[in-house]
């Protein structure tokens, strides 16, 4: 799956075309909450995952996307807000976490 085209939707959305003709929206609040760094997520390590500590719910800027740089052609590194810039989302992870718009 290649995304073929991303652009801000709205002031909370990013839309994004994909090469199989799909449109689908994504908000920046859920993308930043299903960031994929380890910090974020948790990291597997030897077969035992690792869980991240708690960090505060929410810090200023969080959900405020700065820029989108593009990683060797199959992935999005977003940089946030709060300068937190260590996801890096596949293009497969974004079309799972994203929602389809209905086609016409
Ligand atoms: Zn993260």
């Amino acid at each position: 799956m290649t995304l073929l085209k991303l652009k801000r939707h709205n002031d909370t959305e990013l839309l994004l075309t994909w090469s199989d003709g799909a449109t689908t929206t994504l908000s920046l609040q859920h993308m930043r909450n299903e960031c994929p760094c380890a910090n974020c997520k948790g990291e597997t390590v030897l077969f035992e995952r690792y869980e991240p500590p708690k960090l505060p719910v929410f810090t200023p800027g969080m959900y405020d996307l700065k820029k989108i740089d593009i990683v060797g052609n199959y992935s999005l590194q977003p940089l946030w807000g709060d300068g937190h810039h260590t996801g890096l989302y596949t293009y497969d992870y974004l079309r799972q976490i994203s929602t389809p718009i209905a086609a016409e």
